[in-house]
């Protein structure tokens, strides 16, 4: 048994909305937890190991709960094609395994997949718990639902009527997923639909969440219009992801079931900043007409203290696995109007509550797994600190270890929110 001390550490505590500074935590290596958070002046452990963290900053680490490990962000219309999950196993798989990487040295400990052809998820999730690839811890989805035709069509099960889509949930299950994807409205990244069709029916998007339920699984609705996050909602699905656009009942009705949002502002802002020329018209002009709605709308939810869970749609074109997690952060702060503790609060606690796993992440605190990133400032003070390179800690082990800045690399890091909306 190894038991390390990080003493001279400043902690993020939820409650204080802040860090703490001079506290110490001891580690187990062996079950990767933490076994003892304090002041420093006691500690009740014998420890084999001390590490001094010469006063830097330490919060949980990052959680994603929206991402699509199968997909690059600078793929996806090079050949033309409208989606690549025709692409081969091989591909997709060798795409998972990068984008896992990147995550990890980036600060992101714990995803939520939402949407995986051929279930690669299922399987890069067991390789990463052998420790056979490196990579955050993963919650599945495996391949998403949608309808004949709908959004994420291609790449998931297609599924029509209430009966199939038991069928196809329960099936899903017996892959192995955590969580069920579905598909209950149009989206942004397919030609001829918009965000506000609805594309299941209110029968079907309940059937699905009751059938997860029933199994102990969560349930995440791809809802964008007001009329299909309504309907998402009342299906009682545990997270609605994007809610392009709400209004005050939808407000209610939130409250009233206990939805979490997950707002993927960045898939948005990404593909405005940069996707001109790149992204195909019909999908940016979706975007245009969308962005502002969405913004608002998300504001509107942090000012009426819906959760939040930080998640980005990472693998949408020009959002991918590095900084852009932090970044999502950022444009919480600039553009929905929460403080930098509420941002970090996004994508530590609230993602944990919206997964189920927060008896073991999400907060710095003994009985929860040493999964943190240390940062030489304070991102309470500035939030966009989170996006530089820092330390990255898995199971109380540093597996990713900051390197001195080259002028080159500082240039290279993410600009401030700057595009006018
Ligand atoms: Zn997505």
């Amino acid at each position: 048994m190894t038991k390390i001390n990080y003493t001279n550490v400043a902690i993020y505590n939820h409650e204080k909305q802040n860090f703490i500074a001079n506290q110490h935590m001891v580690v187990d290596t062996d079950t990767g937890k933490i076994v003892e958070v304090g002041n420093g002046s006691s500690i009740n452990q014998v420890v084999n190991e001390v590490s001094d963290m010469h006063g830097r900053y330490v919060m949980p680490g990052i959680m994603n709960a929206h991402t699509h490990i199968t997909s690059i962000p600078t793929y996806w219309w090079n050949d033309g094609k409208e989606q690549r999950h025709s692409d081969s196993h091989e591909f997709n798989t060798m795409f998972a395994v990068k984008n896992m990487a990147d995550a990890i040295d980036h600060g992101i400990t714990y995803i939520r997949n939402v949407g995986a052809a051929f279930d690669i998820d299922i399987e890069v999730k067991k390789m990463q718990e052998k420790g056979w690839i490196k990579g955050p811890k993963v919650m599945t989805s495996g391949k998403a639902f949608s309808i004949t035709g709908g959004h994420g069509s291609g790449g998931g099960y297609e599924v029509d009527g209430v009966d199939e889509v038991r069928k196809g949930v329960r099936q899903a299950m017996k892959n192995g997923v955590d969580n069920i994807k579905m598909m209950v409205t149009g989206g942004v990244l397919k030609n001829g639909e918009t965000p506000d069709d609805i594309q299941f029916t209110p029968e079907e998007a309940r059937t699905a969440v009751v059938e997860a339920h029933h199994k102990g699984k969560t349930a995440a609705a791809h809802a964008q219009g007001n009329a299909g996050v309504k309907e998402a909602v009342e299906a009682g699905f545990d997270t609605v992801e994007h809610a392009f656009d709400i209004d005050d009942e939808t407000i209610a009705m939130m409250k009233e079931h206990g939805t979490v949002v997950v707002p993927t502002m960045n898939a948005m802002y990404a593909i405005y900043k940069y996707g001109k020329d790149t992204v195909p018209d019909w999908a940016r002009e979706k975007v245009i007409v969308n962005i502002k709605k969405h913004f608002a709308s998300i504001t509107k939810a942090v000012q009426a203290g819906i959760p939040i869970a930080m998640g980005t749609d990472a693998g949408t074109p020009y959002n991918g696995f590095r900084s852009e997690s932090a970044y999502e952060m950022e444009l919480y702060v600039e553009k929905a109007g929460m403080t930098p503790a509420q941002a970090i609060d996004s994508a530590t606690i609230n993602c944990a509550r919206a997964m189920h796993v927060d008896d073991e992440y999400g907060q710095i605190v003994a009985g929860n797994y040493a999964d943190f990133i240390s940062m030489a400032e304070n991102p309470v003070n500035d939030i966009s600190v989170i996006q530089h390179d820092k330390d990255v800690y898995q199971n109380g082990i540093c597996v990713h270890q900051q390197a001195v800045a080259t002028e080159t690399e500082q240039q290279a890091a993410p600009s401030k929110v700057s595009a006018a909306i």
